[in-house]
């Protein structure tokens, strides 16, 4: 009997998984309960796969042998229950993909510098002349890369989502940044659930392979491992690992010491990725001089504390991708001059006492966008004389131009998610732009 696939959600990860699949001769079904894209309809008629859209047909689906189901696809809906009480496996698309590669792999996962961090691997990787895909979350989609050919390196960007639909997916490097509260909706409301999920990245990783994690970390401090354990610390010095200390990361491994002091990504967080990303292209033996070198001439990453324009002495900032507390308390932190802050949008469940002592620090006034103003206001109306509100991303920058002096920076780090008067954070960030550079 033929094996028959169905795929749920048809993206940029279920349209590479169908295309991977019927690439090696499997039965493939495409279902979406939304509206498929046209620009992913051709690449599903060019493949001669078989799609629908605006519902899941129940026969078509729950006949399947195995399912792979898009990350945004919650684990509750009623479908996806009857295909468990139904014993149909239901996977990610990196659990398929990964089948079909013989790749090195490295996989990332945190609740902040997934991206940054691997984008930063993927460079070094490229530098040392191999051939290298950065896939997952950033770049391009993992599945449909493996269906047009092979790597000799994979770096991939794992949310806690694409774990939760992994059997046998183990990389060869992982690595671990921090856990913060994010996405608790998807996990009842409970830590520990998002936290299972990320510990997943480790869970088939044996003894020849490595976890790269922060030691600083006490929730990431706790992960078990049969793989050899590589912490890395902004505190304290580490034997084997990686530590930072006097404006130097220092790279232990294997009785050899690699220094590295110039870093082209600002921050101490960026610190922290740039330093993982280092201990993994060490794992994988690139020559020191090829990831110092890398270290510095790499480019930042749209969106996050991306130096936009100064304007009259006003230097602007977008870092639209911080959605969430922690990633906007590094972004307030690395900032070495007086801030106009324009944060808000859609509210997670903030907590932002967290934020309290460095915003009355460094904080010089906060405009307010997005749904949620009164929680901000509450939050700081006490540490901050001026907050204001703005109803769209003209009318912020605007607000941020008047009131910022010469010698300060206006920030755009909203510590919550875009859906309200954006499309997404990259449309957010962009309008930023735009905005900036119509002063
Ligand atoms: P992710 O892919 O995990 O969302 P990104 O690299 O896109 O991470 O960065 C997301 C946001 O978090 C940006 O605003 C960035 O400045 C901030 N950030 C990056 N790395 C870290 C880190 N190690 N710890 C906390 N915040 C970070």
């Amino acid at each position: 009997m033929s094996k028959r696939i169905v795929v749920l959600g048809a993206g940029i990860s279920g349209v590479g998984a169908a295309v991977l699949a019927k690439k090696k001769g499997v039965d493939v079904f495409v279902s979406d309960i939304g509206k498929i894209t046209d620009d992913n309809k051709k690449v599903l008629l060019n493949n001669e796969i078989n799609w629908e859209e605006g519902k899941h047909t129940l026969e078509k689906v729950l006949n399947a042998d195995e399912v792979i189901k898009s990350p945004g696809i919650s684990d509750k809906l009623d479908l996806i229950q009857q295909l468990i009480a139904k014993d149909i496996p239901v996977i990610s698309e990196v659990e398929f993909a990964f089948r079909y590669t013989k790749a090195k792999i490295s996989a990332i996962t945190g609740s902040n510098g997934k991206s940054t961090t691997a984008l930063l691997l993927g460079h070094i990787l490229k530098h040392a002349g191999y051939d290298v895909l950065v896939a997952g979350n950033v770049g391009v989609g993992f599945a449909l890369s493996i269906a047009e050919r092979d790597y000799d390196y994979i770096v991939l960007e794992l949310s806690s989502f694409q774990l939760d639909g992994i059997q046998n997916f183990r990389s060869d490097v992982a690595i671990l940044l921090n856990i913060t509260p994010d996405h608790l909706d998807r996990y009842d409301y409970r830590l520990e659930n998002y936290t299972a999920s990320k510990f997943r990245i480790s869970e088939n990783q044996s003894e020849l392979d490595f976890l790269i994690y922060n030691v600083d970390d006490a929730i990431v401090n706790t992960i078990k491992t049969k793989a050899k354990k590589l912490p890395i610390s902004l505190k304290t010095p580490q034997k084997e690992g990686g530590f930072y200390n006097n404006n130097e990361i220092t790279i232990n491994l294997n009785n050899n010491t690699m220094i590295m002091q110039e870093l082209a990504l600002q921050g101490k967080h960026n610190v922290f990725n740039s330093m993982a990303a280092a201990m993994a292209a060490r794992v994988f033996e690139i020559k020191d001089t090829v990831i110092r070198q890398s270290m510095i001439d790499f480019q930042n990453v749209e969106h996050r504390l991306e130096y936009v324009l100064t304007v009259h002495g006003i230097d602007f900032i977008n870092d639209s991708k911080a959605t969430n507390v922690n990633a906007c308390w590094y972004a307030l932190e690395s900032m070495t001059k007086d801030i106009i802050w324009i944060a808000g949008g859609v509210d997670k469940g903030n907590d932002y006492a967290e934020l309290a002592d460095i915003v009355a620090e460094k904080v010089k006034a906060i405009i307010c966008l997005g749904e949620n103003n009164h929680n901000i206001i509450d939050a700081f109306k006490k540490k901050v004389d001026t907050i204001v509100q703005a109803s769209n991303m003209k009318e912020a920058v605007t607000h941020s131009y008047t009131l910022a002096n010469k010698e300060d920076v206006v920030l755009l780090s909203p510590a919550c998610a875009s859906f309200d008067l954006f499309a997404n954070f990259e449309d957010r960030g962009l309008q930023f732009k735009k905005a900036v550079y119509n002063l």
